[in-house]
Order: C-alpha cells, then sequence, then structure tokens
C-alpha cells in the first residue's frame, strides 16, 4: 500500500505477551497481571454504572478519578491525567514532546514499547545499555533528547535506581525525564517529590498490575499543570468511558484491600526468589510483581518450553541481552509453589 507513511510500512510492530484463548487451564505468569480480584467495591461501582446512564457521555474531565488520586498521592487534580492504560500517556507525551526526527530514549533492556510509539511518531530513538552492576551505560553528561523513558522499577529485570540517581539524571537532561512506576507500588520508593521538586519530571503509573484492573485499560501521569494541560489537548476527550472512571475512583480509595494484596505479592516474592535460589537459579532482586532468573545453563528456551509443556506460562524474550533468562510473574502462593515443583522436574539442564 503505497500510501502508507514510510515509517509506518517499515515498521515491526508490538508483540504483547501470549493470552492463550483457554487462559483458564494455564497457569498465567507471563504478562505480571494480578493473581487476585479486583477490590470489591470496584465491582460494586461498575456495576452501579451500568445502566441507562450509559447513554450519556462519561466526564471529559474524570474529574472523581482525578481527585481520588490526588487525595491518594498529595497533589492538586491539575497536577493529574487520567488515561486508557497508561500506555496511553506514554503515546501522548511522545506526541506532545518528540516531533519527527527529534530524539526519544530510553534504557535497553526495558520496556520497548517506548520505541514502538516513537517509531510511529516518526521520532528518532536511542538506548542506552547497563553495566553488570545495571549502571545506565554512555547517557552524555548534557543531552538534549525531547523524552527520556526511565522503568523504575526496570522491567524485566526488577532492579530499581536510586532516587539521587533519577534526580541527577533529570538535572543532566534539557527535556523530559518520564519516569514509568508501572511498579512501584510493589516498590520502597517513589520519584513523585521529584515531580514537585524538578521541573521536568512526569511520573506514570498504571492499574493493571497493584490494582488488577489490566482488562479496564487504566493508568494516570502526574506532572506540572503546564504539562497536563498540553496532554489534555492532545488525548481524546472521552478517553475514559464511564465504568473506567468509577472503577479507578472505587480502586483508589480502597487502599486497605490495595495493601493486602501488594503486601501478600511482596511475600511470595520473597519466597519464591529463595526457592529458585535453592535450586541454583541466578535471581536478580526485585522490586516489581515479578522477577528475572536464570537456569544453571542459561538457557531460557529450554526452561519457558518445560514449563509451557506443563501448561505454566511465563514469559522469554529472545533478545540477546534476556535469553538466557525468563520473567515470571508473582501468582498467588499455591501457584508459584506448583511453579517451583516444575522447575525441579524440569532440572537445572547441565
Ligand atoms: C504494563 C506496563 C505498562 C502499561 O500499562 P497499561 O496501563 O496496562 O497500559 C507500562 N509500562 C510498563 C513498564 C509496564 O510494565
Amino acid at each position: 500500500m503505497s500510501a502508507l507513511r514510510k515509517n509506518i510500512a517499515d515498521m515491526a510492530g508490538y508483540v504483547p505477551g501470549f493470552q492463550p484463548e483457554d487462559a483458564a487451564s494455564y497457569i498465567k505468569l507471563n504478562t505480571n497481571e494480578n493473581p487476585y480480584p479486583p477490590s470489591p467495591r470496584v465491582i460494586e461501582a461498575i456495576t452501579a454504572e451500568v445502566g441507562e446512564g450509559l447513554r450519556r457521555y462519561p466526564d471529559a474531565a474524570s474529574r472523581q478519578a482525578r481527585e481520588e488520586a490526588g487525595r491518594l498521592y498529595g497533589f492538586d487534580p491539575s497536577w493529574i491525567i487520567m488515561a486508557n492504560g497508561s500506555d496511553e500517556v506514554l503515546n501522548n507525551l511522545i506526541r506532545a514532546f518528540a516531533g519527527e526526527g527529534e530524539e526519544v530514549a530510553y534504557i535497553h533492556p526495558s520496556y520497548s514499547y517506548y520505541g514502538t510509539l516513537a517509531e510511529i511518531q516518526g521520532a528518532k530513538v536511542r538506548t542506552f545499555g547497563l553495566s553488570e552492576a545495571f549502571e545506565p551505560q554512555g547517557i552524555p553528561e548534557r543531552y538534549d533528547a525531547k523524552l527520556f523513558f526511565l522503568t523504575n522499577p526496570n522491567a524485566p529485570l526488577g532492579f530499581t535506581y536510586s532516587q539521587n540517581y533519577i534526580a541527577d539524571l533529570a538535572g543532566r537532561l534539557s527535556g523530559v525525564l518520564v519516569v514509568d512506576e508501572a511498579y512501584a507500588d510493589f516498590a520502597e520508593e517513589t520519584s513523585l517529590e521529584l515531580v514537585r521538586s524538578l521541573d521536568n519530571v512526569v511520573v506514570t503509573r498504571t492499574f493493571s498490575k497493584s490494582y488488577s484492573l489490566a482488562g479496564m485499560r487504566l493508568g494516570l501521569a502526574i506532572a506540572r499543570p503546564e504539562v497536563i494541560a498540553a496532554l489534555n489537548k492532545i488525548r481524546d476527550h472521552y478517553n475514559l468511558d464511564r465504568l473506567a472512571q468509577t472503577a479507578a475512583a472505587a480502586a483508589l480509595s480502597d487502599q486497605e484491600y490495595f495493601r493486602g494484596c501488594v503486601a501478600k505479592i511482596k511475600e511470595t516474592r520473597a519466597w519464591f526468589s529463595a526457592e529458585l535460589e535453592k535450586i541454583g537459579y541466578h535471581v536478580i532482586p526485585s522490586s516489581g510483581n515479578y522477577v528475572f532468573a536464570s537456569p544453571p545453563d542459561r538457557d531460557g528456551t529450554r526452561v519457558y518450553q518445560g514449563l509451557y509443556d506443563r501448561k505454566i506460562l511465563v514469559r522469554h524474550f529472545t533478545d540477546p541481552k534476556l535469553s538466557h533468562g525468563l520473567r515470571i510473574s508473582i501468582g498467588t502462593k499455591e501457584e508459584m509453589e506448583r511453579t517451583v515443583q516444575a522447575l525441579v522436574e524440569i532440572g537445572p539442564g547441565r
């Protein structure tokens, strides 16, 4: 189709984690979904919203959800934008800040979707590698990329950058530092204070992992009101439907339930990591709801296949920097016990 823009014709397109049709027959640990159901308040809120009111457009400003988020995070709602999944706001950040041919940067390995979004925009992509100690390599002392995406905690590896490092990086950039905190609820630190103290830091969050709402497509960003105003010009004006808005507000309002789920996942993460080490796996200490682990023979494909044959789905990346290991989402304790048992059966490979 010769009318296509060249960058679209040339690009490969993003491949999300495998969603099998008969998902219920698998232990599904491949897309970092939450093993626990959303808060009962979310189900109640959505159920109450289903009815004749659906003939009306939703609130274009998602006020209720933004007020709830503002209370929780300690920001005025003018600093918050709701998104149809955090992927939507990542996309709109690129559209707002990076023109054709301008530079968008991120760490490799991290979330490769930033690269896909930049390609669609026609922006230039630059990636920076990591040292053995997970320090980013080669970022210029003064760097003029329009946007730098820093996934913290890193996905898929699970380590975190210190807040000092993040503040220092923001100071070196003439553009915007987007801290993608998709997994920050499972970590000990957040960069929300840096959004207040530095004028070029934006934080993004998702409801898909810690709030068990991947199916609702909900995310948000926290940034200075000038940035939020720009993002509001770009987004679809009714980007969150009525069900999503009420679900977001209800989820944020039930912190007791939320904290319980996060605590269980962290406890299971610690147990599972220790069990993997007992059977000779190398495990990177994780601050997310997943661990990146490598078998003794560093053959990720072999173990992926062994687990797949036992109806356990995990994520294997063919990228040479990641192919030696697997990213395994933290499920329930029982799911992780069965996974350990399967890994023992599969064996160390040498
Ligand atoms: C899951 C994930 C997202 C996307 O979140 P959605 O709200 O589901 O769009 C963004 N960034 C990272 C690092 C993620 O792992």
